[in-house]
């Protein structure tokens, strides 16, 4: 009998380390008293759970899995479920934080909440997979809720998962319960537009920057790391809206044209070739697929996960304008470097909120047990984007920082002033 070794932590800064350093500078800035502080730097609940699988070989393994609440004082906690090797308690309370944060920059009635089991779903067959979905629901079954705490997709799930998580979340209730999970499929509640909405939300995001930055949408040069659902949409929309895309890549490499790769086709071609880039013959693929990065771009959008502009290479960056795509993909020790740069940021928790903003909606159509089309959902979702980033931008004006710390105080402003009317220590 051989037991799986869990995966190596890779070489990064502490993701609940690297959000509290954020954190701490903003609540500075906001004078935030300490008692709020004590409360928020601490998540609310955390479950850890071990799942035992039949896997499909008949042998029995054990996956580490947690849900980590970090605070419900505007609402529900929302956030995602990931199923990552590299999933770990440290990176599910920064990533539930972050959906804190996030959900308050925008504006919207939840708290922050994040799931992940450590597991490598490349590895598993669909049965697996399932059976570990359906697992996980049920031992979260007291947790989860469409009043209490609703997750949705990450890294690593979609539909698929959530169609699993729904149905088992309703098994177990006797009922129907679509509310309980966003990011559905559409027979099951899922919303119109929900699929796309975080790489819309970049989409907005970076417009909006690149309006304040003088620069013209159609003259505009974009690098894309990560070519996953948030990474795909933001380039394909991005492409729409006139700029070019000179870089795109994923777990195979990084692909890139000066002239200009045509999104569609790339998105075609990894929809063949078994999800994958490897192959793609409307770019040269690079030698060394870091080198995205530090690319002479007007826009850079990290889309793919943590830490990866780091002290390492923060220095070599030649964009003037990072939009987040992905959650915490610059280390807090390479923010300093990035704005003596003069690097305009537009940080995660402004810029991929559009994905949970869209769950927002998902909920609210399953509460009324009503459809909006797409274009409602567009329309809302990108006027809620656009005025969390004037307010974020204006934020960063009135206190002289960068919109990274200016998204932090927006959204623990909101967080104090409902534990101030709420009270009850
Ligand atoms: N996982 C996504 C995020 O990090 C979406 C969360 C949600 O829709 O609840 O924002």
């Amino acid at each position: 009998m051989g037991y799986i070794e869990p995966a190596p932590i890779k070489d990064k800064e502490n993701p609940f380390e690297s959000m509290m350093s954020r954190f701490k500078i903003a609540a500075q800035h906001l004078g935030l008293n300490e008692e709020t502080y004590n409360v928020l730097k601490s998540p609310d609940k955390q479950v850890i759970i071990n799942i035992p699988i039949t896997m499909d070989d008949g042998s029995i393994r054990v996956f580490e899995a947690y849900r980590v609440i970090h605070n419900n004082v505007l609402g529900p906690s929302k956030g995602g479920v990931r199923f990552d090797p590299n999933v770990n308690l440290d990176e599910v309370k920064a990533l539930a934080a972050w959906m804190t944060w996030k959900c308050a920059v925008v504006d919207i009635p939840f708290g922050g909440a994040k799931g992940g089991i450590c597991c490598n779903p490349r590895q598993m067959s669909s049965g697996e997979i399932e059976r570990l979905t359906r697992a996980y629901t049920t031992s979260l079954f007291e947790v989860f809720g469409p009043d209490t705490d609703i997750p949705a997709p990450d890294m690593g799930t979609g539909q698929r998962e959530m169609a699993w998580m729904m149905d088992q979340y309703s098994r177990n209730s006797g009922m129907t319960v679509n509310g309980v999970v966003t990011g559905k499929p559409g027979v099951l509640g899922g919303s119109a537009g929900r699929v796309e909405a975080t790489g819309r939300g970049v989409m907005i995001a970076a417009l909006s920057a690149l309006e304040k930055l003088k620069i013209n949408p159609y003259n505009s040069t974009v690098a894309v790391q990560g070519f996953g659902n948030v990474g795909s949409h933001a380039a394909l929309l991005l492409e729409e809206r006139g700029s070019k895309v000179v870089a795109i890549s994923d777990i195979s490499g990084a692909y890139y044209n000066k002239d200009g790769i045509n999104i569609q086709q790339a998105v075609a071609y990894r929809l063949d070739n078994h999800g994958m880039l490897e192959g793609f013959a409307g770019a040269e693929k690079m030698d060394v697929a870091d080198d995205l990065l530090t690319l002479p771009v007007d826009v850079l959008v990290p889309a793919a996960m943590e830490d990866v502009i780091t002290m390492r290479n923060a220095e070599k960056i030649k964009a003037k304008l990072i939009v987040e795509g992905a959650n915490g993909p610059t280390s807090a020790r390479a923010d300093d470097i990035i704005s003596e740069k003069g690097i305009v940021v537009v940080p995660d928790i402004l810029a991929n909120a559009g994905g949970v903003t869209v769950s927002y909606f998902e909920w609210v159509q399953n509460r009324i047990g009503y459809k909006w089309t797409r274009e409602r959902v567009n329309r809302r979702s990108d006027r809620i984007m656009r005025s969390a980033f004037e307010n974020v931008y204006k934020t960063s004006i009135k206190y002289n920082v960068t919109m990274r710390i200016a998204a932090y105080i927006v959204a623990i402003d909101r967080v104090a002033k409902a534990y101030s009317y709420r009270g009850g220590f």
